[in-house]
């Protein structure tokens, strides 16, 4: 049988061949075969290393070494030098390469042939024996670390000795005498830990440098990273191992090394960008030894060789048809070219140099969209916390709405609207937040909640309002009456200044610079691209005019998601949800509801303005309603609180007989003052105005008791509430078919979608349906025009999707709540799985992700799969969209793509992302591999 080639030199690599060749061989063949200054080499296959792992015996297979050897030999024909040959010694690197870049993960060694004889043979060659010991100091230390196991940092602690000792403050400032005592040192080192001195065939030093270079593919770095990449064995599968012939920076002043970028990856300009360093190694540019000069000095040292990397440059991008990052090298006035990549850049860079590449016609306006990675907007969109800044995290909560926010910590909403006002900035904590808060998001930077998930209310609230978040940060422990937290073992009192970064969860003391976001012309640009590719509509969860506003500006194609219970939330709204749900009597009821529609019509009639002739689709109210009240702890606390306050007023009165009998001179002096004041306090008590306020609050918690629920979310919520308070959901359509009555006769276009949540059963539907019916009758005849809208309903309940057939009898739309709908088809709580067992989950491979964030396609992904089958089978134009927070997430979206959604809906701020998104889901549409 023939034996599968392994070996591959530079001129026959297949360069589109990544997986078989790495990355960085592929990229060596690809500018070897085109012309490219590359010094010779070889490219030792993926496959090499896969069977090498495999094996159960030491040592490389025999048929693999017999390959190298005759690529070595070939090496030798091509350069004129000898591997091993003291007379003109052939030197090599090795490094590793896979198909996925792993900066920094897998290891290099450099200068391999060099042993006593060709140390020798090099100095004379070479004259320059300060060159030489600096190079076989060089592979000691990697290969004694690398191949053999010994510890890096005890060659180091060698080699600060020895440069202190020679008072040199640098490696550059060592003569060849210090150098070569490191040799001897080094090599010392090595014979001490391993019992056999530095092999000196230079073919042993091979055999084992390759074995650890295959070897690091297995290692804890490697392997660890490709995890938090979710770098999966069909994107790479093994490391190749480069070999190629050294060329040296560090032969004198007609040398250098250096990595430049083809453009600017900070600003995306069109220049030659990078650093280069005279008479030095790479290493020396990587370990910033000595600071390097920027590349526009060359054109001063070198003018020849700037004018070929300006050339070097221009080729690369033509060829890779993308912003590389290349490594070249100098020696003895003759330009290399080492490595080249694609460009790694922020995306400002991404965005600036997309546009431009289009318009030099170097690609398509799709292979520019492609280019970028839709979650990558995310640090254009938010202020962010400064790189450079130097800190340290105090903790650790989840991610829960990006952005960064530095403020003084307030424990309450109300503390938070008073600071605001005064002009300072504040940090809302709280252990949860509810409804009632409100005003203090608004009025602050960022909120941090020690309790909750991802989609517990401060994490939703806050990220419809595009502000900071971090929530469920166990570290915290709050004592609100005390106001103070301890954040990890640390005090913190209100007023103490911290910040937090809804991007990584992180929380700091004290302020941390941030750097604000852009949404720049180039950017509005390319979303435009990406709206005529994508065929997905990208809606946004939006519930107030403001926001509904933002949305519009990130480009949202209208609202997925209007939840109406948010628009209850505001200072002046609340008592009267409040006096709503304390009602007696649906007469009283109605009284509360009569004050509250006209709030909600304006509402309404503010979004259809500003989504004027897109679609708005409004959710009926959700949550269940003991969410507006405060909790049960609360109540008690404060009617203690009275209670307290009663006896002491109460005390107060007697006063003045207390000091009678205590101290009667005090009352002969105070006399006048303590009549005023307890004749002040009599007043006040007959006033009773603690008991009526300890009655109404008692009268609250009563109400509070028989609303708990022991599982509210699966509890008396969405269109259960709707069918057992009608006079609730009748007031909302009114108020959504009376806005759209009244934005038609002033002009406009609108079909309000009135949305029912949380629904099982077609007879639900119905049941809300029949409201709709009546009011919309009695509106077209209030207002005597035609009043075109749509009913559909929410799927987020398990039932819902298996019975997805029947209701489509009567919706004419249907949102897939991925949010419920995972916590159903998991029986996962989200209010709890997030902060509990989630974490371990994810880091123990029970879970990838968290299902809360990344939806899961195989298991609610599939219910959804059904439920559009069924529901198209009754009506086939039926409109389906996803609402749940996964909705923006670009994996989704392709998902969301493939199986023939109308519409995404998310939060404003991800709504460029996800237009990005799904113009990448159309473009690969083919390659969409389901499960
Ligand atoms: C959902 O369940 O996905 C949804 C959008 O509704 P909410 O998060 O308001 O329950
Ligand atoms: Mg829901």
């Amino acid at each position: 049988m023939e034996q599968k080639k392994l070996v591959f030199s530079f001129e026959e690599g297949d360069r589109n061949n990544k997986k078989l060749l790495g990355g960085k061989g592929a990229n060596l063949c690809a500018m070897t075969q085109i012309g490219l200054p590359v010094p010779p080499g070889f490219v030792i296959s993926t496959e090499a290393c896969l069977s090498h792992l495999a094996q159960k015996r030491k040592g490389l297979q025999p048929s693999l070494i017999k390959e190298i050897k005759m690529a070595m030999a070939d090496l030798e024909k091509k350069t004129g030098k000898g591997f091993g040959n003291p007379k003109n010694p052939l030197l090599v690197s090795v490094r590793s390469g896979s198909a996925i870049s792993m900066p920094g993960m897998m290891d290099t060694i450099l200068n391999l042939g060099l042993n006593e004889e060709t140390v020798d043979g090099l100095i004379k060659l070479t004259k320059n024996e300060r060159f030489v010991y600096d190079a076989y100091r060089r592979l000691i230390q990697l290969f004694g670390s690398i191949g053999l196991g010994v510890k890096d940092e005890e060659f180091d602690a060698i080699f600060e000795k020895i440069k202190k000792k020679n008072k040199a403050a640098d490696d550059s400032s060592l003569g060849a005498g210090a150098l070569k005592e490191t040799c001897n040192q080094f090599l010392k080192l090595i014979k001490d830990n391993t019992k056999k001195p530095l092999p000196q065939d230079p073919y042993v030093q091979m055999e084992i440098a390759i074995e650890a270079v295959f070897r690091s593919w297995m290692g804890k770095r490697a392997i660890d990273y490709r995890r938090e990449f979710h770098i999966t064995p069909e994107m790479a599968d093994g490391t190749a191992v480069n070999i190629c012939t050294m060329v040296f920076g560090n032969m004198g002043d007609n040398c250098a090394t250096g990595v430049a970028f083809t453009r600017d990856p900070g600003t995306g300009e069109n220049r030659l960008f990078g650093e280069y360093m005279i008479n030095a190694q790479g290493e020396d540019v990587v370990a910033g030894i000595r600071t390097p000069k920027p590349i526009s000095k060359l054109r001063k040292d070198m003018p020849g060789i700037y004018r070929e990397l300006e050339e070097l440059r221009h080729t690369l991008e033509k060829d890779n048809r993308e912003v590389q990052d290349f490594e070249f090298t100098i020696e003895k006035g003759k330009l290399y070219c080492l490595q080249t990549r694609n460009g790694k850049m922020n995306a400002s860079a991404f965005i600036k140099t997309s546009i431009d590449m289009v318009n030099e016609g170097l690609l398509t306006e799709e292979e520019a969209i492609l280019r970028i990675q839709p979650d990558m907007l995310t640090q254009l969109l938010h202020p962010r916390l400064d790189p450079k800044a130097k800190v340290e995290v105090l903790a650790q909560g989840l991610p829960a709405s990006p952005g960064a926010a530095s403020g003084k910590i307030v424990f309450d909403a109300d503390k938070a609207e008073n600071q605001a006002k005064l002009g300072e900035k504040v940090v809302l904590v709280r252990e949860e937040t509810k409804p009632e808060d409100i005003h203090g998001f608004f009025a602050a930077q960022g909120i941090l909640t020690s309790r909750g998930g991802k989609t517990s209310h401060a994490a939703v609230v806050a990220r419809s309002m595009g502000k900071p978040c971090v929530s469920g940060c166990d570290a915290i422990k709050i004592n609100n009456l005390a106001k103070e937290a301890m954040i990890s073992g640390e005090p913190l009192r209100e007023g103490d200044v911290i910040t937090i970064d809804g991007s990584t969860g992180n929380i700091y003391k004290g302020i941390v610079p941030t750097i604000e976001p852009e949404f720049v012309e180039d950017l509005l640009v390319l979303l435009e691209w990406a709206d005529d590719i994508g065929e997905l509509q990208v809606m946004a969860n939006a519930d107030t005019p403001e926001g509904v506003a933002k949305a519009r500006t990130y480009g949202a194609m209208g609202i997925g998601l209007c939840r109406t219970e948010r628009m209850f939330n505001q200072p002046e709204r609340l008592p009267i949800v409040r006096e709503m749900i304390l009602a007696e009597s649906p007469e009283e009821r109605q009284k509360s509801l009569d004050q509250l529609i006209p709030f909600q019509r304006e509402d309404f009639k503010e979004i259809f303005r500003v989504m004027d002739g897109l679609p708005v689709t409004i959710r009926l109210l959700d949550p269940p309603i003991h969410e507006f009240l405060p909790s049960d702890e609360e109540l008690v606390n404060e009617i203690n609180h009275l209670k307290d306050l009663r006896e002491t007023v109460e005390g107060m009165t007697e006063l003045p007989d207390t000091l009678k009998l205590l101290a009667p001179e005090f009352l002969e002096k105070y006399k006048a003052t303590l009549e005023t004041i307890t004749q002040g306090l009599e007043e006040l008590k007959n006033k009773h105005l603690a008991e009526t306020l300890i009655s109404s609050k008692e009268t609250m918690l009563q109400k509070v008791k028989s609303l708990s629920e022991t599982n509210p979310m699966l509890g008396h919520r969405g269109v259960r509430l709707g069918i057992t308070y009608p006079e609730i959901y009748s007031m909302q359509i009114r108020a959504i078919l009376e806005a759209s009555a009244e934005h038609v006769k002033e002009g406009g276009h609108i079909i309000p979608e009135i949305m029912v949540p949380q629904v099982c059963t077609l007879e639900e539907l119905e049941w809300v349906h029949r409201y709709v019916t009546t009011i919309h009758k009695n509106v077209e005849m209030k207002y005597r025009i035609k009043v075109p809208y749509k009913f559909g309903t929410m799927v987020e309940v398990v039932r819902a999707c298996m019975r997805a057939g029947r209701l489509a009898e009567l919706a004419e739309f249907m949102s897939f709540g991925t949010n419920d709908l995972t916590q159903a088809t998991f029986s996962f709580s989200r209010e709890d799985a997030e902060n509990k067992f989630l974490p371990l989950y994810n880091e123990v491979g029970i879970l990838q992700h968290n299902p809360f964030e990344v939806l899961d396609i195989k298991g609610v992904g599939r219910l959804m799969m059904i439920a559009i089958e069924w529901a198209r089978k009754t009506r086939p134009d039926m409109k389906v969209g996803i609402c749940g927070e996964q909705g923006g997430h670009p994996e989704a979206i392709r998902f969301c793509h493939h199986i023939n959604l109308s519409y995404v809906s998310c939060s404003p701020p991800r709504v460029p992302i996800a237009r990005l998104a799904a113009a990448h889901a159309k473009l690969t549409e083919k390659e969409y591999v389901l499960f």
